[in-house]
């Protein structure tokens, strides 16, 4: 299929007390129209950094962004605030996105609001279906407040907020993190259902490996910034080519990115403020060889749509 979103090559920098940091480092990569891709590594690896840049939160400092054909980072903010409906996003914390003193319907009806979308009777059935689509009970969740519900009753009205935009894309931020467990399956299925229904697209981010296998087409692996692998999330999982990715599928059932990944990895993660020389991940690979701290590390296909960034590659 087309790719619908597609990033090349992007970069955010943010400045620090220490000097810019270099958050995200050429990153690219695509997702296809009706696609799941999933954006994994330990936290700090620029993963939520990229998810949220998509969305111009804050914007990329270069590299581009293009939704549906449409360069982002070069739009105006009127026609990006129009864009915006198709391109939305969810976060790891409903609880916090969502006002307390709002009624539910009214938080629902927000983007419709401002985007000027229909007249009162057409906006109270479009929140009524969101509601009903997510699982809640138009007729008495509506005139309630986010306080009355539990965390992932709240996950569920932050999905009916963009869900009633009609969106193509959410860019969901570890969005069942922060839930009992009990709750997550419950979520992740809300999210495949609401997926097939709507037709999205979902970029998701998250550090949960099996969730990524479960729910994923496709899986980016990232490390300091950068992306070292991209594939299809059963050759990944299966056959990893990426030290780093290796070693994080090592740790796997149950295994979670956001912890150094096994004992062959003891080092710390380095700083992005100063990061290794060459290869990013040389300081903690089992495999470096001298050439890693001198030199880049280039991306190549190694099996269909795998691609891999690492100089063991070649062969
Ligand atoms: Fe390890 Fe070198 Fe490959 Fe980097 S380029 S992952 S240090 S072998
Ligand atoms: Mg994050």
């Amino acid at each position: 299929g087309a790719a619908l979103l597609r990033v090349t090559d992007l970069e955010v920098d943010y400045p620090t007390k220490e000097g810019v940091v270099r958050a995200v480092s050429g990153v690219s990569f695509d997702v296809l129209r009706g696609e799941t891709v999933g954006l994994v590594g330990e936290s700090g690896c620029g993963k939520s950094t990229t998810g949220r840049a998509i969305l111009r939160l804050p914007a990329p400092s270069r590299g581009s962004v293009h939704f549906d054909g449409v360069e982002v980072t070069a739009l105006s903010f009127e026609r990006m605030r129009e864009l915006r409906g198709r391109l939305q996003m969810i976060f790891q914390d409903p609880i916090s996105s969502l006002n307390p003193r709002r009624r539910v319907r009214d938080i629902v009806a927000e983007g419709l609001v401002i985007r000027g979308g229909g007249g009162r009777a057409e906006v109270a059935e479009r929140v009524a279906k969101a509601l009903d689509d997510v699982g809640l009970d138009p007729a008495t969740a509506g005139s309630r407040r986010p306080s009355e519900f539990s965390g992932g009753q709240c996950q569920r009205i932050c999905i009916a907020r963009v869900l009633v935009l009609e969106p193509e894309l959410i860019v969901c931020d570890e969005p069942v993190s922060a839930l009992d467990v009990s709750v997550q399956a419950q979520i992740l299925n809300l999210l495949a259902s609401v997926k097939a229904s709507y037709g999205l697209s979902l970029l998701f981010i998250s550090h949960d490996l099996s969730v990524v296998r479960h729910i994923c087409d496709r899986v980016v692996v990232m490390y300091l910034g950068r992306v070292c692998e991209v594939g299809p999330t059963e050759r990944v999982f299966q056959r990893p080519a990426h030290p780093y990715t290796r070693l994080l599928m090592e740790s796997v059932p149950g295994a979670a990115a956001d912890r150094p990944p096994g004992d062959r990895a003891k080092a710390e993660l380095p700083s992005v403020l100063a990061p290794p020389s060459g290869c990013y991940f040389r300081t903690r690979c089992p495999l470096a060889v001298d050439r890693c701290a001198t030199e880049t590390p280039v991306t190549r296909e190694v099996a269909p749509g795998q691609y891999v960034a690492c100089h063991l590659a070649e062969a």
